[in-house]
């Protein structure tokens, strides 16, 4: 039987309409501009506010604006983006990483376009049926879209209510708390700006390491600020070390230059890209042996297989991985193959190609350029 929760600690002795006006007011003296922000009182248009959620997840403003340029210069409406194809949605993400983002967001546009008659669901419950659209990224684009009274919790809202409250339990187990926390402050008078304002509080003033608690709004309530503990907050589990997985890429060469390129299943860790064949990528190491028997063409059809010196390791978020490599020519005619491409080195821009094969290429031609100097 689950355990009995604890019930939210005491709030400050403040209440949360004057915590909620003490944000707003400071949000009101002057606030960060973003080309996908609204400033108060402007029309919002829900399509820029979940794309530029969408590129947000995980990555900083600084990095996501060129993005969001783009893709509303190149694909203004809702509409506009449901029609591109995917390969262009993937090309332009390159570099934002995590592409699965830019496939769900590809995907959710074209649901929205096909189920919903072209408008985005205005609360939390809708919008979560959007491929990419979490539980942060709803209540997100409900307040801001949609003056919902949804509350907002990402990294920088846990940081803040873990010391407005002092709340000493360790993520992700104080998560639940936290959001409870965060919900008696959840205003109906203009949610979005609400949002924006906590986000930046984290962000700008509640910061990790030295938060400026001279100017901080919360300050004449802050339970941690009085204990002495802001930096110490919010506290984590020690997280498992990272998992190392090994995998064999193939380095595949026609006559004429090209390269097999080969796409991904659309479900799962890079879906839907195009990348170097390779073998699963296993805990385990492979023998040169078990990894010649996954070739992507048959053996007849190859020669010259050799190792290619040095190992390519790329970090994802829950493993890493070590990726060794074979180099072969082909022998004959090639067949076409399904979901795969030949391509010279050159042109593998026109793909989207995610970091960890964009590092593999610049290993093998580095590898190949050394033979050559050698050979010269
Ligand atoms: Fe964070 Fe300091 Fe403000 Fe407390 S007073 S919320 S620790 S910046």
């Amino acid at each position: 039987m689950a355990g009995k929760r604890k019930a939210p600690r005491k709030r400050p002795e403040t209440d949360p309409a004057r915590l909620v006006s003490a944000l707003l007011a400071w949000y009101d003296r002057g606030h960060r501009s973003f080309l996908w922000r609204a400033e108060t009182g402007e029309p919002t248009d829900p399509y820029r506010v979940w794309l530029a959620e969408v590129m947000l997840q995980q990555t900083q403003a600084a990095t996501v604006e060129p993005y969001f340029r783009e893709f509303t210069a190149r694909w203004p409406r809702l509409e506009d983006l449901a029609a591109a194809e995917l390969d262009a949605v993937l090309h332009a993400w390159q570099g934002l990483g995590y592409y699965s983002r830019a496939r769900n967001l590809h995907r959710a546009a074209r649901l929205v376009r096909d189920e919903f008659a072209g408008r985005f669901p205005e609360d939390e419950a809708g919008l979560r049926q959007l491929p990419g659209i979490g539980p942060y990224s709803a209540a997100a684009i409900a307040a801001i879209a949609f003056g919902k009274p949804a509350t907002v919790v990402d990294g920088n809202v846990e940081r803040v209510i873990a010391r407005l409250f002092a709340v000493t339990d360790p993520l992700p187990k104080a998560k639940v708390a936290i959001r409870e926390l965060a919900a008696t402050l959840t205003p109906a008078h203009r949610p979005g700006d609400y949002a924006h304002a906590i986000m930046e509080l984290g962000g700008a003033v509640c910061r990790p390491a030295n938060p400026a608690c001279d100017a901080c709004p919360w300050a004449f309530a802050c339970e941690a600020r009085k204990q002495g503990i802001a930096t110490t907050l919010p506290k984590r589990q020690r997280k498992a070390t990272r998992p190392t997985r090994h995998g064999i890429a193939f380095w595949l060469r026609r006559g004429d230059g090209a390269v097999l390129l080969r796409r991904r299943p659309e479900r799962g860790l890079l879906g839907g890209m195009m990348e170097i064949p390779s073998t699963d990528w296993r805990p385990g190491a492979w023998t040169l042996a078990e990894a010649l028997k996954e070739t992507p063409l048959p053996p007849a059809k190859l020669c010259r297989q050799r190792l290619l010196p040095g190992t390519v390791r790329h970090e994802f978020s829950h493993f890493r991985l070590e990726l060794q490599i074979v180099a072969a020519e082909t022998r004959g005619r090639t067949r076409p193959l399904e979901n795969a491409v030949w391509c010279r080195p050159e042109r593998f821009g026109d793909y989207a190609l995610p970091s960890a094969m964009r590092k593999l290429t610049r290993h093998v031609l580095e590898v190949e350029s050394v033979a050559l100097g050698r050979r010269a």
